[in-house]
């Protein structure tokens, strides 16, 4: 078992100020896979200090010096990669070949993709009597689910040392050690101390002092919509900014006329992949009620394709859930769809007696669901799909866009002019058209419970600054 027994507080390895550990599992076989420290309240107090005492020389570096740490922290990050796919592996049970290339490799490449935008912090806006400038917003506090540990990380991360600003950063209960490993490496480049803090902990014991420090400019927090309600009301009192990216239930419209074969295969991919643990993942989908037995007939075949297996081999492409209480609450959705009349086209509650020790769920995928079930309406994070059956496209688009939600949405059409015609009317913050992937250099983010902020590219940057207007008067010296 790895044993990691300390904070990283301005710019060294420290005891918390308690006593209290974290256990984190390994959720293919239920086995302790490490120990970390949980933080206390005193040891948030002292990570807000050490980056309020920072941010002012940090947020005054050039930004050539800032874009050079960026770069610092992707080489170090390099040379230790297949440390940090362990851990990813380990403790969320991520396939190593999907973890390999998604949730390493993407994330250190997507860091480097903040260096260039640092220099957007020394453009003005120049009018006769005034110019308008960026700077940095603050200290940040940066919270992260389990699901893409290190994408979710490097996404503020990245924009927050561009734009100067300093930093606590807390990752999930589940998946804390890709962060420690990347505290080492931030300890071994030229960032000044202070700028870069880690506090491993329990988001219900310390996110409240986390959120509502007076000295806390800005809370960017990525999780369930439950907990980001609870970040909000906590910062509301100070009136920081509060970035939110949260659940989704995003829709998947496949209109008359397009390539079913391919449509369909793209939908179940996308939900099937990282076991259906994907904020934007595309789990409802509808389809021409006239093409349903066509719809899941190739959904079957595709869904077969995903094999439950050991995350640490190659050939997995499903590994199990990040955790046991994740799988239980899957679990309680596939049951409630079942009871609710769905057709259960595919996997369902039980999983291989090879499988019991994980927290495995079989690709599981619905048909005939109707918009109004739970199993459509709120989020399961899990390899679950539903199909829709619609009777015409603005039918269609109403549904689509009937829930609490506004994350993620996808079309499928005959051409790329209908796609975008339809994809327009979706109330979501990303419309992927014929078969588009995410790429990190796109804003992403939520419409209503979905969240309120942007990340990456330049949106991203622009969440951690705050714009200043310098006005002059047209006639003075
Ligand atoms: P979660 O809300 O339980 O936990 C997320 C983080 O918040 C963890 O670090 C946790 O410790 C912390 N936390 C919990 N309570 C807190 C509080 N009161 N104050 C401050 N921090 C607190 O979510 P999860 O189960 O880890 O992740 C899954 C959820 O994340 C899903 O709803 C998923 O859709 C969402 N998600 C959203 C995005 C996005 O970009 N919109 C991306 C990934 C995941």
């Amino acid at each position: 078992m790895k044993n990691f027994q300390q904070l990283y507080i301005d710019g060294q390895w420290v005891n918390s100020q308690g006593n209290e550990k974290l256990d984190v599992v390994n959720p293919a076989n239920g086995e302790v896979y490490a120990s970390v420290p949980a933080a206390n309240e005193q040891d948030v107090d002292l990570a807000i200090d050490a980056a309020s005492q920072a941010f002012l020389a940090w947020s005054e570096q050039s930004s050539e010096v800032r874009a050079a740490v960026i770069n610092e922290i992707a080489d170090g990050m390099q040379a230790r990669k297949d440390e940090i796919i362990e851990a990813i592996v380990a403790t969320m049970g991520c396939p190593i070949t999907f973890s390999d290339d998604y949730q390493v490799q993407g994330s250190i490449d997507a860091l480097r993709s903040f260096a260039p935008l640092a220099a957007e912090l020394d453009k003005q806006d120049t009018h006769e009597n005034h110019v308008v400038v960026s700077e940095a917003i603050g200290v940040c506090v940066l919270i992260n689910p389990w699901n893409y540990p290190l994408s979710q990380l490097v996404g503020k991360l990245g924009p927050a040392l561009a734009a100067g600003c300093t930093m606590v950063v807390k990752p999930a209960e589940q998946t804390p050690i890709q962060d420690l490993i990347l505290a080492e490496i931030i300890d071994q480049t030229s960032l000044p101390k202070g700028v870069f803090n880690l506090l491993t902990g329990v988001g219900s014991q310390i996110g409240e002092r986390l959120c509502s420090h007076p000295k806390v400019d800005m809370v960017s927090f990525t999780g369930s919509t439950g907990a980001g309600i609870k970040v909000a009301q906590a910062a509301a009192p100070t009136v920081k900014r509060v970035c939110q990216e949260l659940g989704g239930k995003s829709p998947y419209i496949i209109a008359p006329g397009a390539d079913l074969e391919a449509a369909v295969r793209y939908g179940v991919e996308d939900v099937m992949l990282n076991s259906g643990q994907t904020c934007s993942a595309l789990t409802r989908m509808l389809v021409p009620a006239a093409q349903l037995a066509e719809v899941e007939a190739i959904a079957k075949t595709v869904a077969a394709e995903w094999q439950l297996g050991d995350p640490m081999l190659a050939e997995t492409n499903m590994g199990p859930l990040s955790s046991h209480l994740q799988q239980s609450r899957v679990l309680v959705y596939i049951k409630k769809g079942i009871e609710e009349g769905a057709k259960l086209l595919c996997g369902g509650t039980d999983v291989p007696a090879e499988f019991s020790k994980g927290a495995y769920i079989a690709p599981t995928i619905f048909s005939e669901v109707s918009n109004d079930m739970a199993i459509a309406q709120e989020e399961i994070f899990g390899p679950v799909l539903c199909i829709i059956p619609y009777d015409n496209i603005e039918e269609a688009i109403v549904q689509a866009n009937d829930t609490p939600f506004g994350l993620a949405s996808a079309v499928y059409a005959a051409d790329r002019t209908e796609a975008m015609r339809i994809g327009k009317k979706l109330r979501a913050g990303q419309c992927y058209l014929q078969g588009a992937y995410f790429t990190p250099d796109t804003p992403f983010g939520g419409y209503k419970q979905s969240g309120n902020g942007r990340e990456w590219g330049l949106e991203g940057l622009k969440e951690y600054t705050e714009t200043k207007a310098l006005l002059i008067d047209a006639e003075a010296k």
